[in-house]
C-alpha cells in the first residue's frame, strides 16, 4: 500500500493559525500498541502501518506537510496569549477527522521544552482515551505509541515515545481566542467559527447557534464525565475543545469513592479542577469563548445564551442521573446523590449495585422507593481505568513489559463484560491520598 492520501483543509484555509513544522529523526522506533480497529474504520491498512514506511507515516515523517497548530488559552485562570503545538504536529484530515502526533520534538511553540512524550504519559493518554470512547463519551481516539527509542529527562531519563491520535478537529476555544490575538480586525475570527461550524455542526447556520451548540456538546460531555467520576483535571480554554470532544488526557483521573472535592493534578495546589468544580469551570471557559467571539455575536444574545447555562446543566445532569438510575424521578435522583453524598462509596461499584444488588445498598427506603417506579433497564460499567492498576500498569510497561496493560487495555474497552475482580473495586486504603498525576510529560 502506498502511504495514505491526508486531506489539509484547515492548514489550507488558515495559514495564519500554523506554523510548517517537520517531525524530529527517531533513532529507534519500535510500535508499542496499534489501534486495528481505529485503523480500519479510518480505512488505514493495520499491516501497512506495521511496516517501517508505515510507521514513518505515524511519525510524521512521510513526507506528507506537517503542521503545529497556533492557539491561546487561559491557563488557570491566566491568559496564555501564545500555546499552540509545542510538541505535536497536525499530519492531515482523513475522512474530516485530524490525524495529529504528539512527541514529534520541538516546534515554534515548545517555549524551550523538549517537544517530546514519555511512554508512560502516552500509553497513559492511549488507555484512558479508548476506555472513554468504550464508556460512551465523545472523546479523541487513540490510534498507536511509538517507542522512539531515545531516553528523555523527566525526573530521571525515561523511555521516549509519540502518540497518534484522531479527533473530530483539534479547535479549542483556545483558537478561537489565538484568532484575536493574530488578528485586529474580525475576519479571521469569523472564518474559523464559519469552518468550526462547518465542520462540527453542519446544520446550523449563524454563529449564535455555533456558540450554543458547543455549549450544548460541552455540557452533555462534562454531564457524562461527572456520571462516571472522570476528573479531567487541566479544563484549560486550551483544552475544551469546540466539537465537545473530550481532549488532553495528561493528569485525568477517575474517582473512586464519591467525595467531589477530590482532585490529583499536582500543579492544581488549590483544586481549581476539582471534580465538583467541573460543570462551572466549564461555564466559565464559555464565557471566555463568548467574549472571543463578540462582535460576531452581539453582546446580548451572549449573555442570554450565558444565563441559560445552569438551565441547561440542569438539564444534562437530570438527563445522565436518569440514565443512571433508569427513572427521571427527580425526588429520588436527589436521595440518589444524598446517598453518595453521605456515605462516599465507589461511585462505579455502587452504580454497578443498581444492576446486581440493589438489597445490599445501605439506603433500604430509598431501594424500595426506586423500585417502586419501576425503573428501565440500566447499563453500569464494570470497569474504568482504576488509578491503581493503570498506574502499575504503566510501571510494568516503562520496565518493558506490557502484559498488564494489554490486560487492562481488554477490560476498559469492554467496559460493560465482567473481567473479573482483579479488575473491578476501589484502590487499597490510603492509595488515592498519596496519588498525583501530572501534565505536560
Ligand atoms: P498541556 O498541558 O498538554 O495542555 O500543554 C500545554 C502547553 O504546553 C501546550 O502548548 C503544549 O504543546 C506545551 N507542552 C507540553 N509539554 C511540552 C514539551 N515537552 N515540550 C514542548 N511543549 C510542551
Ligand atoms: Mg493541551
Amino acid at each position: 500500500m502506498n502511504a495514505p492520501q491526508l486531506d489539509h483543509s484547515y492548514a489550507d484555509a488558515f495559514p495564519e493559525l500554523v506554523h510548517a513544522a517537520h517531525a524530529e529523526e527517531q533513532p529507534d522506533p519500535q510500535l508499542v500498541v496499534l489501534n486495528d480497529d481505529l485503523a480500519r474504520d479510518l480505512g488505514f491498512d493495520p499491516d501497512w502501518l506495521r511496516s517501517a514506511e508505515g510507521i514513518q507515516f505515524l511519525l510524521g515523517r512521510g513526507g506528507n506537510r506537517t503542521v503545529a497548530m497556533g492557539y491561546a488559552g487561559h491557563q488557570f485562570g491566566q491568559l496564555s496569549p501564545q500555546l499552540g503545538d509545542g510538541r505535536a504536529l497536525l499530519l492531515g484530515e482523513i475522512d474530516g477527522r485530524d490525524l495529529h502526533t504528539k512527541g514529534t520534538g520541538p516546534t515554534v511553540f515548545s517555549r524551550g521544552g523538549d517537544g517530546r512524550g514519555a511512554l508512560g504519559p502516552m500509553l497513559r493518554e492511549y488507555l484512558v482515551s479508548e476506555a472513554m470512547h468504550a464508556l460512551g463519551v465523545p472523546t479523541t481516539r487513540a490510534l498507536a505509541v511509538i517507542s522512539t527509542g531515545r531516553k528523555i529527562m523527566r525526573t530521571g531519563a525515561v523511555p521516549g515515545a509519540v502518540l497518534v491520535r484522531t479527533a473530530a478537529s483539534h479547535l479549542r476555544i483556545g483558537t478561537v481566542q489565538y484568532t484575536r490575538l493574530v488578528s485586529r480586525d474580525m475576519d479571521l475570527t469569523d472564518r474559523l467559527c464559519t469552518y468550526a461550524r462547518q465542520r462540527h455542526y453542519p446544520d446550523l447556520d449563524t454563529h449564535d447557534e455555533f456558540f450554543s451548540a458547543v455549549m450544548d456538546a460541552q455540557l452533555s460531555t462534562v454531564a457524562q464525565w461527572m456520571r462516571l467520576g472522570f476528573i479531567h483535571g487541566v479544563m484549560n480554554t486550551d483544552n475544551t475543545t469546540l466539537s465537545g470532544e473530550t481532549i488532553d488526557y495528561g493528569p485525568c483521573a477517575f474517582l473512586d469513592r464519591f467525595d467531589p472535592a477530590t482532585f490529583f493534578s499536582s500543579i492544581d495546589t488549590h483544586g481549581r479542577y476539582a471534580f465538583r468544580n467541573q460543570p462551572a469551570i466549564l461555564g466559565w471557559n464559555l464565557a471566555r469563548l463568548a467574549e472571543a467571539m463578540v462582535p460576531l455575536i452581539d453582546v446580548e444574545t451572549a449573555q442570554e445564551t450565558m444565563n441559560s447555562f445552569p438551565e441547561r446543566w440542569e438539564k444534562a445532569q437530570a438527563a445522565e442521573l436518569a440514565r443512571t438510575l433508569g427513572t427521571d424521578d427527580a425526588d429520588i435522583g436527589r436521595r440518589w446523590l444524598e446517598h453518595l453524598e453521605v456515605n462516599a462509596p465507589d461511585l462505579t461499584e455502587s452504580h454497578r449495585l443498581l444492576n446486581d444488588d440493589p438489597d445490599s445498598i445501605s439506603d433500604a427506603q430509598w431501594v424500595a422507593d426506586w423500585r417502586a417506579l419501576d425503573p428501565q433497564p440500566m447499563e453500569h460499567p464494570f470497569h474504568i481505568p482504576r488509578n491503581h492498576l493503570l498506574d502499575a500498569a504503566l510501571r510494568s510497561a516503562e520496565s518493558g513489559d506490557l502484559t498488564d496493560f494489554h490486560e487492562l487495555l481488554d477490560a476498559v474497552t469492554d467496559p460493560y463484560s465482567d473481567h473479573g475482580v482483579e479488575f473491578r473495586g476501589p484502590a487499597p486504603e490510603g492509595f488515592d491520598d498519596m496519588f498525583r498525576t501530572f501534565c505536560g510529560t
